[in-house]
């Protein structure tokens, strides 16, 4: 795979000689296991375009994070795409090591890539929003962005093509794993009532994207993507039971308040 042609520099800026060489070896690398995927390709494809080059670099800090976006290189310059992602700080010995038992899904390498890529797609296509509010169920994706960028890298863990994965995210607060109930199939959207909502806006956002992660990856574990494309009205159904889930949520949240339960069901589902 050669980055160029997708018009991505692997631009290894504060390092020099063996580490910087290796620094874009490594990310070159991990973007050719995205490549070898169907998804990946679907969004390489669909993040391409001369009028927008993406440049990866390290990220600023030995913290366990990596970014995704847009910048601009001087001021009234035009935007281009931007990942700050230092491989090692996802490995045996880098700092996301030092995360507590179990935080480990969604955190390979390439996984970590393609999240921040999806942060690039939707900065290049203009359709960047983190304003459409998440309901209560949903609260451990932080907010609609994010909510995308782990919903696409689950459907990339997802895809079968996808030869070394982790395992479903729970969310983005953290990397633990899916609910069995959230990972069945329609779980996302009884899980809580926005996420049909905020599915249905992706997809009208992002229409070729997200049809080709539907048609090419329909009959993978978790593609609530393709379920909302074939079976639109069931899903707007079950968020029905989202709905209820989000408010028994809200009351369990009270409980551990110590707010009596009886109180609390009141509050949330107006029950006298
Ligand atoms: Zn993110």
């Amino acid at each position: 795979m050669n980055p160029a042609q997708y018009f991505i520099a692997i631009n290894p800026v504060g390092l020099t000689g063996a580490a910087a060489t290796r620094y874009v070896r490594d990310v070159r690398e991990h973007l050719t296991w995205i490549h070898r995927t169907v998804s990946g390709r679907i969004l390489l494809n669909c993040i391409r375009r001369p009028s927008f080059p993406i440049e990866i670099r390290p990220h600023p800090t030995a913290e366990c994070n990596a970014v995704g976006g847009a910048e601009q290189k001087a001021a009234g310059a035009a935007w281009t795409g931007v990942v700050t992602y230092t491989p090692f700080a996802f490995s045996a010995h880098g700092s996301c090591a030092l995360l507590p038992a179990g935080q480990t899904f969604g955190r390979l390498w390439d996984e970590i890539l393609f999240h921040e890529l999806v942060h690039v797609f939707r900065n290049a296509t203009g359709r960047w929003n983190t304003a459409p509010a998440l309901s209560f169920g949903m609260r451990q994706y932080d907010d609609n962005e994010e909510f995308i960028a782990v919903l696409c890298s689950n459907i990339y863990v997802s895809d079968r093509s996808n030869r070394i994965k982790s395992g479903l995210r729970a969310g983005h607060a953290d990397f633990s794993a899916m609910a069995p109930a959230d990972a069945a199939r329609f779980g996302l959207f009884m899980s809580s009532k926005a996420a049909f909502g905020l599915v249905k806006q992706f997809c009208s956002d992002n229409p070729i994207f997200t049809k080709a992660l539907s048609d090419k990856l329909a009959d993978v574990e978790y593609n609530p993507i393709a379920d909302y494309y074939r079976y639109p009205k069931l899903c707007e159904t079950l968020s029905v039971i989202g709905d209820l889930k989000d408010r028994a949520r809200m009351i369990d949240a009270l409980v551990a308040m110590r707010i009596p339960r009886a109180v609390a069901a009141q509050l949330i589902m107006g029950i006298p």
